[in-house]
């Protein structure tokens, strides 16, 4: 394979030569630097790259281009090229175009020119980005393969976690001619599936995700047995906590069973954040918050659950279902919520084979000119049925009450109402699914008649509230009855302190009925499920856990 691609664009010939010749001194040995005059020779340089099945490590582009400026390119490369690290190259006069950049392509950086001297201006920025890209799971994994079938939980299953764990992998079904011959040069049927075939040739029958994410370059075991923090999810609280811990300098690490994001990581489009007046996808701002962590020096274990917390005097020990532990000083519980199970009959089986669970972006493009059904009222619904009718032929979003106003923004709404091709059915619920290998049929119910009807479909997106799923707590700290952790104020009503609470002050604004162990975000108790609060709340929890690190 021949050396990654570093690629830089300028229309002005003298600039993109001093670029490139800068980028050569440095890191031409490792790097095939690659130049351009013009964003249009740039993009069919990348698309041979691409073709040759060559990578890509960073994007340069000049700002101001005629036809296609730098951030036109940029947001083009990144359709060829998604892991590529993107820098612009700007003026001192265009920086508000470079800031506006970093929501619109998810820009990396922004080089004010002149980049003189480079030992200074140009190589510490792409030292680390190269170190970054270098890292990350996306290059050790470029060739990953996974053969399965279309209808296949477990095939599903292992798809879904690469896809929201940004891995990059190609899809084989197992009947095609090369799905068939991975299968047999593997010495397996396609009754084995998922088949992962790794870059280097190395095949995994029917992984785990823990095998899964070890073999494509995420951590799985903490590298030391005692931290001064453990954050147990990595949803937007648990990546605030890690990202505020890290930075100032506790030893963190962040545990997340699934994939970084938690729900926001599935959310298609998120407008509300602070500060994105464009919106920003899920998956792009929590990867970020993820880089973010990392670069700091907190560690992240990946497809590990955590199932036990104990107090073993000044430690907190969390154990995994493996019967392994780690220990720290604090704790801050950030596992969020999972959506509720659609109790009609027949959908249990049928999970993951046209069930689903949250939106699955990554099974839009596959909903191509079908008809989607979509249970729920909330944004999340909302986001989702903007999102899939983008594929769809036709998006029913099925809903109880009248109209959407009572449960849906109404900047959602108005959006749901310009598309043609998503229909709102109010009164409506799912009463029934069925299908052999795969969903073919739901039963719906008018709420107000009780009639039903069957219609005939293969996607079904159920988004109707959600749970905690904080079982594994029991009897270490208090929950509300709805299994919600609960903190600070809300343990002391009445003037008690929690039962088994020793020390001579009540416990912090966050802090749960254990000392020392937080909570943040949608798990706790009262939580405004948002994902700014939860950022909020996992940033507030890193100041509560020096509080009583100071008071040890
Ligand atoms: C589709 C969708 C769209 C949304 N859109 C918006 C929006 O536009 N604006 C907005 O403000 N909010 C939105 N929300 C809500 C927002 O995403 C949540 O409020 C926010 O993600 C909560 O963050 P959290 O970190 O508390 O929990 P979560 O995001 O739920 O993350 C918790 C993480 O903990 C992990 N975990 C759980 N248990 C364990 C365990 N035992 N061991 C290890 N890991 C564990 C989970 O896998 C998960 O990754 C949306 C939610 C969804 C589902």
């Amino acid at each position: 394979m021949p050396n990654p691609a570093i690629l830089t664009v300028d229309d002005d010939p003298a600039v993109s030569r001093a670029v490139a010749r800068d980028l050569r001194r440095r890191y031409g040995d490792r790097y095939r630097v690659v130049r351009a005059d013009s964003a249009e020779a740039a993009l069919e340089a990348l698309r041979e790259l691409k073709l040759r099945g060559e990578q890509v490590a960073v994007l340069i582009a000049d700002y101001r281009m005629p036809q296609m400026n730098g951030i036109e390119f940029l947001e083009a490369a990144m359709d060829l090229f998604p892991a590529a690290r993107r820098v612009l190259l700007t003026a001192y006069a265009d920086t508000d175009a470079a800031i506006n950049a970093i929501n619109v392509v998810d820009l990396d950086h922004y080089l004010l020119k002149p980049w003189h001297p480079p030992e200074e201006k140009l190589y510490p920025v792409l030292d680390q980005l190269l170190a970054a890209w270098t890292a990350s799971a996306a290059t050790a994994a470029a060739e990953l393969r996974v053969v399965g079938h279309r209808w296949s939980a477990p095939s599903f299953k292992a798809r879904d976690f690469l896809a929201r764990n940004l891995v990059p992998f190609r899809w084989v079904l197992a009947d095609e001619p090369e799905g068939a011959e991975l299968l047999a040069a593997a010495g397996v049927t396609a009754n084995d599936v998922p088949l992962v075939v790794t870059a280097d040739g190395k095949s995994l029958v029917q992984p785990t995700t823990a095998d899964l994410a070890a073999q494509v370059g995420l951590a799985t075991t903490p590298a030391a047995d005692f931290y001064d923090l453990v954050v147990v999810g990595a949803g937007p609280a648990g990546l605030g906590a890690a990202v505020y811990g890290a930075s100032e300098g506790l030893r963190t690490v962040l545990i997340e069973r699934r994939a970084t994001g938690g729900q926001a990581g599935q959310s298609s489009r998120i407008e509300n954040y602070l500060g994105f007046p464009d919106g920003v996808s899920g998956a792009q701002l929590t990867d970020r918050a993820r880089r973010q962590a990392l670069r700091f020096g907190a560690e992240l274990l990946s497809a590990r659950e955590v199932v036990s917390l104990e107090d073993a005097g000044a430690a907190r020990v969390l154990r995994f279902a493996d019967g392994s532990s780690v220990a720290a000083h604090t704790v801050v519980l950030a596992t969020g919520v999972s959506y509720r199970m659609l109790p009609a009959p027949g959908l249990a089986e049928l999970t993951g084979r046209g069930c689903f669970y949250g939106s699955v972006a990554s099974e839009a493009p596959s909903c191509s000119g079908e008809d989607v059904y979509i249970v729920g009222g909330a944004n999340s619904a909302g986001q989702a049925a903007v999102h899939f009718s983008r594929y769809a032929r036709r998006v029913h979003l099925l809903i109880r009450g009248d109209d959407l106003t009572r449960s849906m923004s109404s900047y959602l709404i108005e959006q749901i109402a310009r598309i043609d091709t998503i229909e709102v059915h109010p009164h409506t619920e799912v009463v029934g699914g069925a299908g052999q290998e795969h969903l073919e049929e739901v039963t719906l119910r008018d709420t107000r008649t009780g009639e039903t009807r069957r219609v005939d479909t293969s996607w079904l997106f159920v988004f109707i509230g959600a749970e905690p799923h904080t079982d594994w707590l029991d009897g270490a700290v208090a929950r509300d009855d709805r299994g919600f952790v609960l903190t600070g104020p809300d343990l002391t009503r009445g003037g008690r302190r929690p039962a088994g609470w020793a020390l001579p002050r009540d416990p912090y604004h966050l802090e749960s009925s254990m000392p020392g162990v937080f909570a943040a975000g949608d798990v706790r108790a009262e939580s405004v499920k948002r994902v700014a609060s939860a950022v909020g709340e996992g940033a507030m929890a890193v100041s509560l856990v020096h509080r009583y690190l100071e008071a040890q």
